[in-house]
């Protein structure tokens, strides 16, 4: 029988967290884990290696860098790699592994766990296990497995602070499925490999994230420029509604922005069926002004997915093209 060499990459988070005295961090290592894991992955050759130990709110576009090309140099040794990840970021690092390793031909699967793997009651080995038998599949691409999900990483995103349902597929069907017929792929939905494929790791952080609510000054907005902003992603209401008039004007800001060159992206704050700016007059006017939509993307994704594009030396005629381009099923390009 083959032999299935699947390499554990921890990252931090509670999943290997230990009571520190002010409050749970990060702490287990190699042999607590090893350990704990003989009975889930049976049959599996593991290895372990500590690349951070980070409560996952430390993570930042540099550690994305870093797992991506420590990934890049490691990834033909093994059948498929599980990285664990704290739960809070983990969308994030999900979205933006998923384009910097767009294509790898392998499985990066992403887990952590909501109670700490010493925990007798905790999730962390089921949620193992079964991102190590994703990581075996033989399919390819980046996943979060999380409560016996499969979720692709552009599509996931943390919904629940508590409970150990704490990740949903948005928008977007589950990659795979674990029920009393075993784990089931939605093979539609599976990244393709690319025969070509490298480490893409290229990432700026001159973005940011802004969330409407009525009455916010549009003035912020105006200091971005100046500040060294070259992409804003704006969570707009329902379908993409933003003020078109008055003092809190939005959209003509919109057209400030854009004419300064920035790229400008335009979403929903409702989690589920997406932005379409093409219904009300608010969104054709942000349309007409240089507004990029967001369709039916995470937020999680826009934000990644604007950061890599932006190192790119786009210019923004091809970034707008690149963002409204499916890369890795990130996005469902669609009116209405
Ligand atoms: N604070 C932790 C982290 O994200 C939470 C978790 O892992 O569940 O690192």
């Amino acid at each position: 029988m083959k032999e299935r060499r699947i390499l554990l990459l921890n990252t931090g988070g509670t999943l290997s967290s230990v009571e520190g005295g002010k409050g749970l961090k990060p702490g287990l290592g190699r042999e607590d884990i090893l350990e704990d894991l003989v009975v889930v992955a049976k049959g599996f050759t593991l290895e372990y290696e500590e690349l951070y130990s980070l409560d996952s709110a430390n993570i930042t576009p540099a550690h994305w860098k870093g797992m991506a090309e420590r990934i890049g140099q490691v990834y033909r040794q093994y059948e498929g790699i599980v990285v664990i990840h704290g739960t809070d970021t983990m969308a994030y690092t999900a979205s933006m592994l998923s384009f910097m390793l767009r294509g790898i031909p392998i499985p990066v699967v992403i887990t952590g766990s909501q109670l700490s793997i010493s925990n007798p009651v905790a999730d962390a080995l089921e949620n193992l296990r079964a991102a190590i038998y994703m990581a075996a599949s033989g399919q390819t691409g980046v996943f979060v497995a999380f409560n016996r999900k499969i979720i692709l990483g552009t599509r996931a995103s943390k919904v629940s602070t508590k409970s150990f349902d704490a990740f949903e597929s948005i928008n977007f069907p589950y990659a795979a499925t674990i029920n009393a017929y075993g784990m089931t792929m939605n093979r539609e939905v599976l990244p393709k490999p690319r025969l070509d494929f490298g480490v893409d790791s290229g990432c700026s952080e001159n973005v940011m994230l802004i969330k409407l609510f009525p009455g916010m000054s549009p003035e912020i907005l105006r200091h971005l420029p100046k500040m060294g902003i070259k992409g804003v992603v704006i969570e707009a209401f329902g379908l993409g509604g933003m003020p078109f008039k008055g003092q809190d004007n939005l959209c003509d800001i919109v057209k400030e922005l854009s004419d300064q060159g920035m790229a400008v992206v335009i979403g929903s704050q409702c989690r589920y069926d997406g932005s379409s700016l093409s219904v009300y007059e608010t969104g054709k006017l942000a349309l007409e002004n240089g507004a990029i939509q967001m369709y039916d993307m995470t937020t999680e994704a826009a934000v990644t997915k604007l950061m890599w594009l932006l190192e790119k030396n786009l210019n923004q005629r091809e970034l707008r093209m690149w963002f409204n381009t499916n890369l890795v099923n990130e996005i469902t390009v669609q009116e209405n």
